[in-house]
């Protein structure tokens, strides 16, 4: 069976590496807020290309404190894709903003940049993108509309550690960027972790507070903040996997480029990519027209995949005062979307084997 995504290979890679960090905590018996988290969140910070990072305890938790350690509430609005993961817009529910969604481009998948200027109003004050399956959104545009209306960019990189934009990597090319270390990211910790990027030093700071209960000192509490911290563990896994994210994404990348060379099938539409570095391939999804009878072919033939995402947050049972809204460009999307097998760890075999058994569908 070729499996879509075969954690226990990824790690076991560092297997050696991280008992022996785990173990140095076990012995002295510090658990949070030492110097595992300051060491990762540096060089994941220059890991970026950005000033700042700090740990928190999850990707969510990274896009919430985003928004609220900009003092954006109730009445304020943020453009947001609609096609996207639904933590994008529940981190901007959660925080009492109203996210105004916005079709993706059905090339990249990513917002459309020609539809976001329709979608101002004057209560506008930001624009979070979602880099999705990888990709990092075409920036120009969105930087200059930024700059005409005075809005905020934020970046949804939980998808994209290591992808680039002209030469910039993601969480370093708006105001601040959410990451999450979910175990099956292309930076994946053993449990769950995020980040909140930036090169605002004042933003650094109050997203540093607000996650540790609004203090900026033991027992003096200047925010109404949350407990939003990422562990020691899970803070020294992700500094041993760090130094190898490079050479996953760039394995990651040949996988693509033999898929996209080779797939050659009319029922399937292959993704696209402006720039090889732009993308990073967390996901490889491709559309067909009859999706289910694609993934029951695939699993009949030993090949497992996953769909991201059925359904699309505004037909989600949780924005039911949505359920009416009609995204033509998304709904297709979610109705035609599959993502194929796609990890560092694959071999050349089950690469090509998978394309054979794409190839042969009829
Ligand atoms: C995974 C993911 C998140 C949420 O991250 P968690 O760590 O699971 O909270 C947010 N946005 C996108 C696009 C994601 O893929």
């Amino acid at each position: 069976m070729i499996k879509f995504l075969d954690l226990e290979k990824v790690n076991n890679r560092f297997r050696r590496e991280i008992d022996e960090r785990i173990k140095g905590i076990l012995d002295k018996g510090w658990y949070l807020q030492g110097e595992e988290n300051d060491r990762f969140a540096k060089n994941f910070a220059d890991f970026c290309g950005a000033k700042y990072a700090v740990g928190v305890a999850n990707g969510l938790d990274a896009l919430r404190l985003i928004i609220k350690a900009s003092g954006f509430g109730p009445g304020d609005e943020i453009i947001v894709p609609a096609n996207t993961y639904i933590a994008t817009i529940l981190a901007i529910s959660d925080n009492g903003c109203t996210p105004v969604l916005v079709e993706p481009d059905i090339r990249t998948y990513n917002i459309n940049p020609d539809l976001i200027e329709a979608a101002i109003t004057p209560k506008t004050k930001a624009i979070m993108l979602v880099h999705l399956y990888g990709q990092a959104v075409q920036m120009q545009k969105i930087w200059d509309l930024a700059k005409k209306y005075n809005l905020k960019v934020f970046e949804d990189a939980a998808q994209a550690h290591g992808a680039e934009y002209q030469g910039q990597r993601v969480g370093n090319l708006g105001d601040a960027a959410a990451f999450s270390f979910y175990p099956g990211k292309n930076l994946g910790c053993m449990g769950d972790g995020g980040a909140v990027v930036t090169n605002d030093e004042e933003l650094y700071n109050k997203v540093k507070a607000l996650a540790n209960y609004g203090s900026d000192r033991k027992y003096h509490h200047i925010y109404k903040g949350l407990n939003s911290r990422l562990d020691e563990i899970q803070a020294a896994v992700l500094d041993v996997k760090l130094p190898h994210l490079q050479q996953d994404n760039q394995r990651r990348r040949e996988i693509a480029k033999y898929y996209r060379e080779n797939i050659k099938n009319p029922l399937i539409v292959l993704p696209q990519t402006y720039d090889e570095k732009a993308h990073v391939w967390h996901v490889f999804a491709v559309r067909t027209a009859e999706r289910d009878r694609f993934q029951k072919y695939l699993s009949d033939n030993g090949v497992q995949t996953i769909i991201h995402y059925p359904t699309p947050p505004h037909k989600q049972p949780a924005y039911a005062e949505w359920n009416h809204l009609s995204f033509p460009v998304t709904e297709q999307i979610h109705r035609e979307i599959i993502s194929l097998p796609m990890s560092p760890v694959m071999t050349d075999e089950e690469v090509e084997q998978l394309v054979e058994v794409v190839n042969r569908y009829k």
